[in-house]
């Protein structure tokens, strides 16, 4: 589904037929497994935070606190203006499910092609991909949270939780906690990840890191 949305439609028409589907399958169908509410389980009564790449919603649905949240690469749930003329956000749950129920022929009916209600243009998912990422109010305001929950909890005991974060945008998750685990005095770094689990040397001693399936592990920390 990811490498087909890189695919350049020739047609408006055909480019929603398919990203409807995608949107609603991803952000409006819940997750197949139970693991964020798992995940929600554990942090719950800590003073956590949530730094995240997925654009799913995921953690909003599984009930994660909104303020304890910054989604920093948008959200399926979300268009913008394509051009963008203006730094807003919108809603899209009705319009995505009515280009999925209306679509014949891999195509969406023209007039539910949706456009910019200020200039008209078309619009696009607020997904950051180049410059033209809309960060509307609420991104910046989760911003400004996670940045004063990092200045808060410098000199306390912290565990950085990596949680499958690979080697596509590593410069948002895995290098700033790497970066911090070796500057905060009593932080610990600890990486889940199916395949990718490591940690460089500087920070061995203070590292734990598992191969492992997510929902396996945090399964027997249940336990
Ligand atoms: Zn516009």
């Amino acid at each position: 589904m990811y490498s087909g949305g890189f695919y350049p439609y020739d047609t408006q028409e055909e480019h929603w037929a398919y990203w409807s589907r995608y949107i609603f399958i991803n952000r409006y169908q819940d997750a197949p497994k139970p693991v964020y509410n798992k995940l929600l389980k554990l942090v719950k009564g800590k003073d956590y935070f949530v730094l995240t790449t997925n654009v799913d919603h995921c953690f909003q649905k599984a009930g994660f606190d909104k303020r304890r949240l910054f989604y920093t690469q948008g959200d399926y749930g979300l268009f913008q203006c394509s051009e963008p003329c203006c730094q807003k956000t919108y809603d899209n749950e009705e319009i995505v499910r009515r280009m999925v129920e209306q679509q014949h022929d891999m195509r969406v009916p023209s007039e539910l092609v949706p456009r910019c209600p200020v200039c008209g243009k078309p619009m696009t998912m607020n997904l950051r991909c180049d410059d033209t990422f809309v960060e509307d109010e609420g991104w910046h305001t989760a911003a400004e949270r996670y940045s004063a929950f990092l200045r808060r909890h410098e000199s306390s005991k912290t565990l950085f939780l990596e949680l499958g974060t690979g080697y596509n945008t590593p410069a948002i998750i895995k290098y700033p906690f790497w970066r911090m685990t070796v500057q905060w005095p009593d932080a610990t770094y600890a990486c889940i990840n199916l395949g990718e689990a490591s940690a460089p040397r500087e920070i061995e001693k203070k590292s734990i890191c598992i191969n492992a399936d997510i929902g396996a592990v945090l399964d027997a920390l249940e336990k």
